[in-house]
C-alpha cells in the first residue's frame, strides 16, 4: 500500500468511525478479514502458537494479537478508541420557543466553539428488546444533517469576539426540528435506524448516542499537505497500529490494544486502567513465573497525537520543542511522568525510526504550562511494562474538526511495522 492509498483507506476509516463503537466494529471486520479469529470472554480460549486472535470489550474496546511459535516478549502498540464529542442525555427531548432541541452532555475535553453552526448527526449503541423479549444491542448511525447547534448573532453580543464564555448546558442544546402537533418521538428514530439494519426490534430500553459532524474527512492545502476530519485524536493512531499488525509477518508476539474512555481518565471495565488488558495477557499466560519473565522483556508504543506548533500561538511551545506537521512522529517526556517515556525506551523508538528511515521529533510541555496525559503511564503502572509515549503531530486537538499532516501517518505507519517485525 502507497501513502496515497493508505491515507485513502484512513479517511474511509475516519468517516465511517464516528463513535468508539463504529471504530471497534469497524477494526473487528478488517481484522476478521485477515484471518483473526474473534475470541468471546465469556468462553474457555483455545489458542495455538502461530494464531491471530482479536476480543473486544463493551463494544468499544478491542485486543488483537497475533502469537508468535515461541514468545519471550510481548511488542504492543496501544492507542484510544474515545474521542471529545456531545453525548445525548438519558431524557433528551425538550422544546424551547417552539423548535426541538436533544440536550447533551460535553463528554471529554472538548473544545466547544467548533461544534456550532455544523451539521450534525447521531450515532451509537442501542438496547432493545426483540419480538422475543430478549435483550439485544446494535449499533445506529443517522448518516444525514438532522441537528445543528446555531450561533448567536453578533447584533445581539457585540462582545463576543472579545472572548465570550460557553455554556455547555445551556447554549448548546443541538436544535434537531420544529415542535408540532405530535410531540418528537427519538425512540421511534431509533427504532427505524435499527430496522434499517435488520434488527427486529420491539421496545428500546437505552442508548448511548454521540452527536457527529458530517463533514466528511479531506486533503486540504495546494500540494494537500494536511488531513482534516474530526476524531484524529485518536483514531489516527488506531488505523495505524491495525495497518502495522495486519503488514506484520514476523514470528513475534504482537498486541495491539485500543481502549474507550481516554478523554475522561481510563477508569471503567473497558478502559485502560481497567483489567481488560491483564486479564487477557493472564490468560494467555497463566503461570505467574513464566508472565512476569515476559512482561519484563515486553515493550508498549503508546500511540496518541502531539500537539505540533501552531503558526499563530507560536509561543505555546517551548523554542526547542516545536513539532511541525509532515517531519515525523513525536516522541514524548514529561519529568512528572505524564508520559511514560524512559531514555531508554526513546532510545527504542529513535531507532526504530532510524531503521524505517523517518525522522523523529521531541516534544516537551512548556514547564509553566500543565501537561496532558494518555494511556502510556496508566498501562505502564499497571503491568510494569517499558513504555514509549509518542505520537503524530497534530492541530487543533479536541476541536471537531483536527488537523494532521498527510505524510506523518504513513511515517508512523512504517515504524510501527518496523517495530511489529524486526529483531530489537
Ligand atoms: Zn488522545
Amino acid at each position: 500500500m502507497n501513502q496515497s492509498q493508505f491515507n485513502q483507506s484512513l479517511l474511509a476509516f475516519l468517516e465511517t468511525s464516528p463513535t468508539p463503537f463504529h471504530a471497534t466494529a469497524n477494526m473487528a471486520a478488517r481484522l476478521a478479514l485477515s484471518g483473526y479469529t474473534q475470541l468471546n470472554e465469556g468462553d474457555v480460549w483455545q489458542v495455538q502458537a502461530g494464531g491471530k486472535y482479536f476480543v473486544t470489550r463493551n463494544d468499544s474496546s478491542i485486543i488483537a494479537f497475533k502469537l508468535g511459535t515461541k514468545t519471550d516478549a510481548l511488542r504492543m502498540v496501544g492507542a484510544h478508541t474515545d474521542s471529545p464529542c456531545l453525548k445525548v442525555k438519558p431524557r433528551a427531548v425538550k422544546t424551547s420557543q417552539g423548535y426541538v432541541q436533544l440536550g447533551a452532555e460535553v463528554y471529554g475535553g472538548a473544545l466547544l466553539g467548533p461544534w456550532f453552526d455544523r451539521e450534525l448527526s447521531l450515532a451509537g449503541r442501542v438496547h432493545y428488546l426483540n419480538e422475543q423479549g430478549e435483550m439485544r444491542s446494535g449499533l445506529v448511525n443517522a448518516e444525514e444533517a438532522i441537528a445543528i447547534i446555531p450561533s448567536l448573532a453578533i447584533h445581539l453580543d457585540r462582545e463576543v469576539n472579545a472572548g465570550r464564555a460557553i455554556n455547555p448546558e445551556t447554549q448548546m442544546a443541538p436544535v434537531v426540528g420544529i415542535a408540532g402537533e405530535e410531540s418528537f418521538d427519538l425512540q421511534a428514530h431509533l427504532a427505524s435506524w435499527l430496522r434499517r439494519r435488520q434488527h427486529d426490534v420491539k421496545q428500546i430500553l437505552d442508548y448511548e448516542l454521540y452527536f457527529y459532524d458530517c463533514q466528511p474527512p479531506a486533503m486540504v492545502g495546494f500540494n494537500q499537505e494536511f488531513i482534516a476530519s474530526g476524531r484524529l485524536d485518536n483514531l489516527l493512531s488506531c488505523f495505524i497500529g491495525l495497518q502495522g499488525l495486519l503488514q506484520s509477518d514476523a514470528d513475534e508476539t504482537a498486541f495491539l490494544i485500543c481502549t474507550d474512555h481516554e478523554e475522561v481518565g481510563s477508569t471503567s471495565c473497558c478502559g485502560a486502567a481497567g483489567p481488560f488488558l491483564q486479564q487477557v495477557i493472564e490468560r494467555l499466560y497463566p503461570q505467574v513465573e513464566e508472565r512476569n519473565r515476559i512482561l519484563s522483556r515486553s515493550w508498549l508504543i503508546s500511540a496518541d497525537n502531539a500537539h505540533a506548533v501552531h503558526p499563530n500561538f507560536a509561543d505555546k511551545h517551548e523554542n526547542n520543542h516545536k513539532p511541525m506537521l509532515n517531519k515525523g512522529p513525536v516522541i514524548k517526556t514529561n519529568a512528572n511522568q505524564r508520559y511514560a517515556t524512559t531514555s531508554e525506551t526513546a532510545s527504542l523508538f529513535r531507532r526504530l525510526c532510524d531503521a524505517s528511515y523517518v525522522s523523529v521529533q521531541d516534544f516537551v510541555s512548556r514547564a509553566d504550562f500543565a501537561c496532558g496525559s494518555t494511556i502510556g503511564p496508566i498501562t505502564s503502572a499497571e503491568l510494569g511494562i517499558a513504555t514509549v509515549d509518542i505520537g503524530v503531530p497534530q492541530l487543533a486537538m479536541h476541536s471537531c474538526r483536527e488537523l494532521a499532516g498527510s505524510d506523518d501517518a504513513y511515517s508512523l505507519f512504517k515504524v510501527l511495522k518496523t517495530f511489529y517485525n524486526r529483531v530489537l
